[in-house]
């Protein structure tokens, strides 16, 4: 019989086993965006997913939750995304009971005790679900390195769509032979150039009332300079923390 999932914890843990999961050869091909914006966006909607779950079902991942603070403010309407009202409903209570004892406890004893700062917020340096997000990151950025080392390698990587800047700065960071970090610099400004010119052929073609003569990668310049220069949508807090999270 199949164990059944108790925590929070729990589905970190297998979380960061699904994480170890991807084919780069095959996201090469397949994505148009950033492979590692893409993998981290597909784990972390399957950890929401499974802990909105969690938390709408099972007490003690609604303790450990609550334990934990829960997440920071930009993942924990990440987790809304993914959760009913019901389910938020079923979630919270225990969170806020477990904040308000935390309240009562300080106001109890601030007058005795030295004045500490209150914690009650999660930060990105406290959140589970930035801290899972850097695994996968790092993770998937050392594997996209080693791919890298090899020609067939690069060649893969200069047919597909790269990384976001974000990305390339990390993979840049990360790879140490002078030879891929030559060819990675090279290829993204050659890259960044023909997004460039599909955005200008896109103005120019519209201005010009050519709509009927766009190709497919002109229509979707727009959004390819966007997640270069911004990543994907909804990876990164605004504001948060250079770097990664
Ligand atoms: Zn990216
Ligand atoms: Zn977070």
């Amino acid at each position: 019989m199949k164990e059944r999932v108790t925590g929070k914890s729990r589905i970190l843990t297998e979380t960061e086993a699904k994480q170890e999961e991807f084919n780069i050869e095959q996201d090469l091909r397949k994505i148009r965006g950033c492979p590692v914006c893409n993998h981290i966006t597909n784990i972390l909607a399957d950890f929401f997913a499974h802990l909105q779950y969690e938390l709408s079902n099972d007490e003690s991942t609604r303790h450990n939750y609550a334990e934990e603070l829960g997440l920071c403010p930009f993942h924990a309407w990440q987790l809304e995304s993914f959760s009913s009202p019901l389910g938020i409903a079923r979630s919270y209570p225990t969170v806020l009971e477990h904040v308000a004892s935390i309240l009562v406890t300080r106001a109890e004893t601030s007058s005795r005790s030295p004045e500490k700062a209150l914690k009650v917020v999660r930060d990105s340096a406290t959140c589970s679900a930035c801290h899972l997000l850097e695994k996968i990151e790092n993770n998937y950025i050392k594997h996209l390195g080693l791919f890298l080392t090899d020609i067939d390698g690069r060649q893969a990587y200069a047919c597909s769509h790269g990384t976001c800047l974000k990305h390339l700065e990390q993979l840049i960071n990360a790879v140490s032979a002078p030879v891929t970090v030559r060819f990675l610099l090279l290829d993204e400004a050659e890259r960044l150039k023909r997004i460039s010119a599909d955005l200008r052929n896109y103005v120019y073609k519209r201005d010009a009332l050519r709509r009927d003569l766009l190709t497919n990668n002109e229509k979707d310049a727009y959004r390819r300079a966007l997640i270069k220069t911004a990543s994907g949508r909804n990876v990164y807090a605004q504001g948060d923390r250079g770097g990664s999270l």
